[in-house]
């Protein structure tokens, strides 16, 4: 699944060739994704000049002034561009055409993505109550404390749930909670305000790594310049159950919260 690192780098990858670029024409082939593709896209953001390309969470922001397209790439989607005449595969559902010549194209063989457009970002449904994004200073070590006062369950649900904060995935919890020396089953309001800051420092780090390797978790993800490219993270803690751990050679353990897996070392994590 794509996580805010392989968004942001999609982000990152498309900028470049889409800014300032005059959208003329999306073709739909399938509208049947995660809600149905609105029909009046055409007529709203044809025509118009994709000003700036942003990110909120793993939702894209193709700001067109007026309006704003959102494109979420759901459980395997992808954002690439099209080859001169390039026909269509089976899962490529939509087709933005820019007056260069330029084709971006979407991928989603599960089709949980989603494609809409609204002239208020920041009132739209989706959007709305989402938390801070983790990069930025609001999320430190004393907003993550206050969220977790608050909070009944796992520090690592905590971290997950994106009204606390955005685009931390299973991935990425795991991973953080290893560099911060805490267990995943601990209950949230039991963290001191100091674990808190090694958490938020350690959330930043992973992030931060993982965008700077070019995102890790999608199995056909695919670059924005066209070419195949397969992430691999280099995990300390997950997926790696019964593995020696890195730093102490402890077996990895496995656990399952909120039926998702959750990998620890018991002996690093306390
Ligand atoms: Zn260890």
């Amino acid at each position: 699944m794509p996580e805010l690192p392989e968004v942001e780098t999609t982000r990152l990858g498309l900028l470049p060739r889409l800014q300032g670029r005059t959208l003329e024409r999306i073709v739909v082939r399938n509208p049947r994704l995660r809600w149905p593709v609105p029909d009046d896209l055409q007529s709203h953001l044809g025509g118009l000049v994709l000003n700036a390309l942003n990110r909120r969470g793993k939702y894209l922001l193709f700001d067109f002034g007026p309006a704003t397209q959102i494109v979420h790439l759901g459980m395997s989607g992808s954002l690439r561009f099209a080859g001169p005449d390039e026909p269509a595969a089976l899962h490529d559902h939509v087709d933005w055409l820019f007056d260069d010549g330029t084709t971006l194209r979407l991928r989603e063989p599960r089709r949980f993505g989603a494609q809409l457009w609204t002239e208020n970002v920041k009132r739209h449904p989706l959007l709305a109550h989402l938390g801070p994004e983790p990069l930025t200073p609001e999320f430190d070590a004393a907003y993550l404390h206050a969220q977790c006062q608050r909070r009944s369950a796992s520090i690592k649900q905590v971290i997950m749930d994106a009204q606390v904060v955005v685009g931390v995935g299973n991935i990425y919890a795991s991973e953080s909670l290893f560099h911060a020396g805490i267990r995943p089953a601990t209950a949230a309001r039991r963290l001191s305000r100091p674990a808190c800051a090694r958490l938020a420092a350690a959330i930043k780090q992973v992030l931060t790594a993982a965008i700077a390797a070019g995102g890790s978790s999608l199995r056909d993800y695919v670059h924005s310049s066209g070419e195949l490219g397969y992430f691999q993270l280099q995990t300390r803690v997950y997926d790696r159950a019964g593995q020696p751990c890195k730093t102490c050679a402890a077996p990895i353990r496995r656990i399952v919260q909120g039926q998702r897996a959750s990998f620890y070392c018991q002996v690093c994590q306390r």
